[in-house]
C-alpha cells in the first residue's frame, strides 16, 4: 500500500511498525461550535481510511482527541456569558450526534484534554529540564530553534516563517518564532495548577501529550486538515521529539480543505454547510459519497450543484442494485454469481485503494459496474450474463457496506424522513400533555425500533439516529 507523507512530500510504501497493526492519530474538533462539512470531511475520509486498513487485516487503534482547551472555546464563554463545562460538553456531545448520524466510527480513544493536564504539566517539565523550553511570569514558552527540524514538515525555512508567519509581539519571547506551551490564567478563564502558576495549555502540547500517552513515543500516521501542518503539527512534531528524541510518526497525511464561497451557489446555501442542517437536505449516502467521491489530498469545492450530482450519482447505483434484486430476486439470495468477473474487479478497486487512497478511482470502478449492469439488464440475458449480474451486484454492496454508502437497495428521502420524524414528535407531545402515556410510549418504542433514539430534555425533546 502507497501512501503520501507530508514529511517527504512523496507516496511511500507503507509499512507499520508493528506487523498488522496501525496506530494512527487524527486531529479532532475544538468544541465550540456545531461541525460544518469542512470538519466532518477530515474526520470521513480517515474514518474510511481506516475503514479500509482494518478490512486489509490490521488492526487499528484509532484515536481522536477532542479538544476541550482553546481560545476559541474561552472567546465563546464570554460572548454568550456561560460557563466553560456547559460550552464544551454542549458541543462535545453535538460533535458526536452529528459524526454518528455522518456513519463516522467511534474512535478507539476520544480523549478530552481537560482529562490529561497532570500528563501535560508533565511533558512540559521534561521540555523545560532537557532546555527545549524555558518559563516567563508563568508562561512557558518552546524554543524553536532548539529543534533542528523545525519547517521540516511544513516545508518552509525559519526565515520564511519569520517573514510569513503573524508573529504577535511578545517581549516575554526570547525569539518571536517561540510557541507558548502553557498560559499563565487571565481573570475568568478556566485554569489547573502547575509548577509555574495557575494556567491552561497551549492547543499543540495537548495533542502532543495525549498521542505520546495513547500512542507511544513513536507511531504509524498523524492525520488532519492541511491547514493544521503549520504552525499545529509542525510544532506538535518539535514538542514530541525534542521530549524523546526519537521520530513521532513515521507518515504525516493530510485531507484537502472544503472551499466555501468558490461560487454563488455556496453562499445561498449558507447555514447549511453545518453537519446538523445539511443532513435535513441530504441523506447521510450523498454526503458521504460527496466527501468520498474526490482524492482526500483535494480541495473540494462546496456548492448545491455538487451535492445534487452525489444524490444522484447515489441513486443511480441504488437503482442498479434495486433491478437486479427485482429480475433476479431468487439468485441474489442463493448468492452464486460469477466469481472470475468479481475477482477482477474487485482487484481493480484494491488496485486504486491501495494507491494512496484513491476513493475516486475506485468510485469509477463501481460505476462501470453499474454502466454494466445496465447495458446487460436492457437485453435478454442468458446464464452467464445472470452469473456477472450477480457479480457486479455482490461486489457494489460489499464495497457499499464498507464506506457506508450504498447499502440496502431503498434510498431514504431525509427531508422527509425527518419531517414524519418531528410531526410523530409533537403527536408525542400531544399524548404526554394529556398524560396519555400509553400512546407516548409506543411511539418512543416504535421510534427506538427504526433506529431513532429519543431524549426528553428540559429543552425539549431530541432525537437522533441509534445506529
Ligand atoms: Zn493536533
Amino acid at each position: 500500500m502507497l501512501i503520501y507523507n507530508t514529511l517527504t512530500n512523496k507516496k511511500e510504501l507503507f509499512e507499520p511498525i508493528e506487523e498488522k497493526k496501525v496506530r494512527m492519530y487524527v486531529c479532532g474538533p475544538t468544541v465550540y461550535d456545531r461541525i460544518h462539512i469542512g470538519n466532518a470531511r477530515t474526520a470521513m475520509v480517515f474514518d474510511a481510511f481506516r475503514r479500509y486498513l482494518e478490512y486489509r487485516g490490521y488492526e487499528v487503534v484509532y484515536v481522536q482527541n477532542i479538544t476541550d482547551v482553546e481560545d476559541k472555546i474561552i472567546n465563546r464563554m464570554k460572548e454568550e456569558n456561560r460557563s466553560f463545562e456547559e460550552i464544551t460538553e454542549e458541543y462535545t456531545d453535538s460533535y458526536f450526534e452529528d459524526a454518528n448520524a455522518l456513519g463516522i466510527k467511534e474512535p478507539t480513544y476520544a480523549p478530552k484534554t481537560t482529562e490529561y493536564i497532570n500528563d501535560i504539566v508533565e511533558f512540559i517539565t521534561d521540555l523545560i529540564s532537557n532546555g527545549h523550553a524555558y518559563q516567563v511570569d508563568g508562561d512557558v514558552y518552546f524554543r524553536v530553534k532548539s529543534y533542528l527540524k523545525y519547517g521540516q514538515l511544513s516545508n518552509r525555512s525559519v526565515d520564511d516563517m519569520l517573514v510569513g508567519a503573524r508573529i504577535e509581539v511578545n517581549e516575554k519571547k526570547e525569539d518571536p518564532l517561540d510557541f507558548a506551551l502553557w498560559k499563565s490564567a487571565k481573570p475568568g478563564e478556566p485554569k489547573w495548577n502547575s509548577p509555574w502558576g495557575e494556567g491552561r495549555p497551549g492547543w499543540h502540547i495537548e495533542c502532543s501529550t495525549m498521542a505520546n500517552v495513547l500512542l507511544g513515543d513513536t507511531f504509524d500516521i498523524h492525520c488532519g486538515g492541511t491547514d493544521l501542518i503549520f504552525p499545529h503539527h509542525e510544532n506538535e512534531r518539535a514538542q514530541s521529539e525534542s521530549r524523546t528524541g526519537k521520530t513521532m510518526a513515521k507518515y504525516w497525511m493530510h485531507s484537502g480543505m472544503v472551499e466555501f464561497g468558490g461560487d454563488k451557489m455556496s453562499k445561498s446555501i449558507g447555514n447549511v454547510k453545518y453537519i446538523e442542517q445539511l443532513l435535513t437536505l441530504y441523506d447521510r449516502p450523498t454526503i458521504r459519497f460527496y466527501l468520498l467521491s474526490k482524492h482526500y489530498r483535494s480541495p473540494i469545492g462546496f456548492s448545491v450543484a455538487r451535492l445534487e450530482e452525489s444524490k444522484s450519482a447515489v441513486r443511480r447505483i441504488y437503482n442498479a442494485i434495486s433491478m437486479v434484486e427485482e429480475q433476479l430476486p431468487q439468485e441474489v439470495k442463493e448468492g452464486r454469481y460469477d466469481e472470475e468477473e468479481n475477482e477482477q474487479f474487485n482487484a481493480e478497486i484494491e488496485k486504486y485503494l491501495d494507491d494512496d487512497f484513491n476513493t475516486p478511482a475506485a468510485f469509477g470502478v463501481i460505476f462501470d459496474m453499474v454502466k454494466n449492469t445496465n447495458s446487460l439488464l436492457s437485453s435478454s440475458i442468458g446464464n452467464a450474463e445472470k452469473m456477472r449480474l450477480l457479480a457486479y451486484y455482490h461486489l457494489i454492496k460489499k464495497w457499499g457496506k464498507l464506506f457506508d454508502i450504498f447499502q440496502g437497495s431503498k434510498q431514504v428521502d431525509n427531508r422527509l424522513a425527518v419531517k414524519l420524524i418531528e410531526l410523530l414528535l409533537d403527536i408525542r407531545q400531544k399524548a404526554r400533555d394529556e398524560e396519555n402515556w400509553k400512546i407516548a410510549d409506543e411511539i418512543r418504542n416504535g421510534l427506538n425500533f427504526i433506529g431513532i433514539a429519543i431524549m426528553d430534555t428540559p429543552n425539549g425533546t431530541k432525537w437522533r439516529y441509534s445506529t
